[in-house]
């Protein structure tokens, strides 16, 4: 299999490529838009500076070469959703060439790389809509005029399961960048396949088809299968794939021809003479190379080297930036990253879940989640008095040790009230008590638990097992 994928993101502006309209997702139909992006007669286009920016970011993340100079050019086509009649893009002198990103790790340790060819910027066109209105087809223009960067990458890919691993690194490279919100499910990233097959050992590329019409990563990875399994068969029995663009069928899982011949397209690109060349300093791209953040490779070295947490915890944590962000501010506030990393994974996950809160707007900031873990560590509270001290930060936001204290949680590790509540838990529970006399040792965490609930947590249970054991068993 040999696959070559073209990524469309949107860039995080809060306007339009060439004029000031909204890029606003979700808007009533047709109301983000002004003369430029609906194509007047004498509207002109203005570049936003903001676009750029986010691009180049983009490209240097990416491992492309910037380049000092690149061209607007238009694409000529006919379609309802363009109004223009073109889409302004780049073409023979784009923004940048010649990235890569590291997918993964062949069995022998080293890296798989997946070059990348190009990376161009170009606008959005907008959106028909076939089936809400019965006979007739309704048009929004919102998109039109939308930043996009179009990625394209070398035909280095030879699985499926490689092209999932490079769209999930793709996008979190570009997460990181936070150059764009990278949603499928919004259309903020779309995903088109080229894929063409060739026996093992040869050199030459077979024709290729284009599979556009996912919308999910692993749609793009079933599409490929079926593309794959479709043109194998093709020309096991004799015959030739035609080289033609295929719509992914999601609910039948497999492809069938578009009814529109994109592949023979004649764009007539020219460059656009409404815009001049895009002309970068090379100081400037030396600046934003120098202000890129830290990318998400980096970031997994670093902190399993610093923090002593395994690479694969570590990936759970990078799931988002500001996740990975709040993680490492607890664990380096609490010099306790294992900890940190039970706690964010554990309750602080469970309850942005209840509360379908992002992590950056979480009521419990890093510090005072440190200063839990931190009043645990020294044996001011027990760990189950913490989870209830933690729910009751979620809820009024006030620190661990006030709450701690408010609500009498300190952990007691006073001999005699500890005794007490061992000798009525062993009243209460007398058939597991003679067992746990008798020798049944496993039982000794049972009874601990029925202290830790008498006592509300507020048993010091490293104390309570040593006084349940010298109690003989
Ligand atoms: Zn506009």
């Amino acid at each position: 299999m040999v696959v070559g994928l073209e990524v469309h993101v949107q860039l995080k502006t809060r306007t339009k490529a060439f004029c000031g309209c909204s890029t606003d997702f979700g808007a009533p139909p047709n109301v983000n838009t002004c003369p430029v992006c609906l194509a007047l007669p004498g509207a002109l286009p203005v570049l936003n500076e903001r676009a750029v920016q986010l691009a180049v970011r983009a490209a240097l993340g990416l491992g492309c070469a910037v380049n000092p100079v690149s061209v607007f050019a238009r694409k000529n086509y006919f379609y309802p959703d363009l109004p223009k009649g073109y889409q302004i893009s780049q073409f023979d002198q784009p923004l940048a060439t010649g990235g890569a990103i590291v997918v993964g790790q062949t069995e022998d340790g080293k890296a798989v790389q997946i070059g990348i060819t190009r990376l161009h910027m170009e606008e959005d066109a907008g959106k028909s809509i076939h089936d809400r209105y019965p006979g007739s087809t309704a048009i929004d223009l919102n998109r039109s005029g939308v930043p996009l960067i179009e990625i394209v990458s070398e035909p280095d890919i030879q699985s499926s399961a490689q092209a999932g691993a490079y769209l999930r690194t793709l996008k979190q490279i570009l997460q990181y960048l936070d150059v764009s919100d990278v949603s499928m499910e919004e259309g903020s990233l779309r995903v088109d396949a080229n894929i063409s097959v060739r026996p093992p050992g040869q050199t030459k590329l077979g024709t290729k088809t284009e599979v556009k019409n996912m919308n999910s990563f692993s749609a793009v990875e079933r599409a490929l299968e079926a593309e794959y399994a479709r043109q194998c068969a093709l020309l096991d029995s004799g015959g030739k794939v035609e080289q033609q663009t295929l719509l992914w069928d999601g609910a039948r899982e497999s492809v069938r021809p578009s009814r529109t011949k994109e592949g023979s397209h004649d764009y007539r690109y020219f460059p656009e003479p409404d815009l001049r060349p895009l002309l970068l300093d090379q100081g400037w791209i030396n600046d934003a190379r120098k202000n890129l953040p830290e990318l998400p490779e980096a970031r997994r070295t670093r902190l399993t080297q610093e923090l002593g947490i395994a690479a694969a915890e570590i990936d759970q944590l990078m799931a988002t930036p500001a996740l990975v962000e709040y993680f490492e501010s607890v664990a380096r506030a609490s010099r306790d990253p294992k900890a940190a990393f039970n706690w964010v994974m554990g309750e602080v996950s469970a309850a942005l879940r209840v509360s379908g809160e992002e992590i950056d707007r979480f009521r419990v900031r890093p510090a005072d989640l440190a200063q839990l873990i931190t009043l645990v560590k020294d044996g001011t509270i027990s760990h189950t008095a913490a989870k209830r001290v933690f729910a009751l930060m979620v809820e009024t936001g006030k620190p661990a040790a006030q709450i701690a204290a408010d609500e009498g949680l300190a952990q007691v590790g006073d001999d005699g009230a500890l005794a007490g509540w061992v000798d009525e838990v062993l009243q209460e529970h007398p058939d597991e008590a003679k067992r746990y006399l008798a020798g049944e040792k496993k039982l000794q965490g049972v009874l601990v638990g029925f202290v830790m609930k008498k006592s509300k947590g507020r048993a010091d249970p490293r104390r309570v097992n040593q006084l349940l054991s010298s109690r003989g068993g």
